[in-house]
């Protein structure tokens, strides 16, 4: 991976980032989110963002620079409706800090 300048996030944390799995994210839309259809067709076919390399994809949300002198990018997961190709997005760290609070229950 390659170095990471955000200074929101840092090197550690996306190393932390990085150990999540496709299947921590999709325990985390199970868990946490209560509405399963589309808003904008209402169907409940999603796909999460993957690719060759990985098991999910991360999406970095690019933030308005108009309030910083940097960059800042939101990691976050993506789900794609496959019906009428609306995209949503989770916080990558609200996924990675439900997954250890999960862990520390156990
Ligand atoms: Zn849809």
């Amino acid at each position: 991976m390659s170095e990471n300048t955000n200074p929101n996030t840092g090197p550690v944390l996306m190393e932390e980032l990085a150990s999540l799995t496709r299947e921590d994210v999709v325990d985390f839309l199970i868990a946490k989110v209560k509405v399963h259809t589309c808003p904008c067709c209402a169907e409940n076919n999603w796909q999460i963002f993957s690719g060759p390399d990985v098991t999910y994809g991360l999406i970095g949300l690019q933030k308005s620079g108009m309030m910083t002198d940097y960059p800042y990018v939101i990691p976050s997961v993506g789900s794609l409706c496959n019906i009428c190709g609306y995209i949503r997005s989770h916080n990558a760290f609200a996924v990675l800090n439900w997954k250890k609070h999960k862990a520390e229950e156990k």
